[in-house]
């Protein structure tokens, strides 16, 4: 948020991602496999729920998205910022 300001940015926004898994009840970041699990979504035939910020809203799970919102969804980019010297500031 930092950074946006500093680049003169007028709006922004972050995106917390949350998946999880039905079958165990993890919340979280889940990739491929469950980390409190160890499961796969083929494992039980069950596809983790990821729950995703579209157009200004939490609108449920992926599946439930349409095929422009997916691909919006696919194409988005982790920024990274480097940490800075907080005794500088
Ligand atoms: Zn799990």
């Amino acid at each position: 948020i930092r950074y946006m300001k500093d680049c003169g940015m007028g709006y922004g926004s972050v995106n917390h991602p949350v998946d999880r898994d039905p079958v165990c009840g993890y919340n979280g970041i889940i990739e491929d496999v469950c980390p409190k699990c160890g499961r796969t979504e083929d494992a039980h035939n069950q596809p983790f729920e990821r729950i995703r910020r579209i157009t200004g809203y939490l609108v449920g799970t992926l599946d439930r998205f349409n095929d422009a919102k997916r691909a919006e969804e696919s194409q988005r980019v982790k920024h990274e910022v480097p940490a800075t010297d907080s005794a500088a500031e």
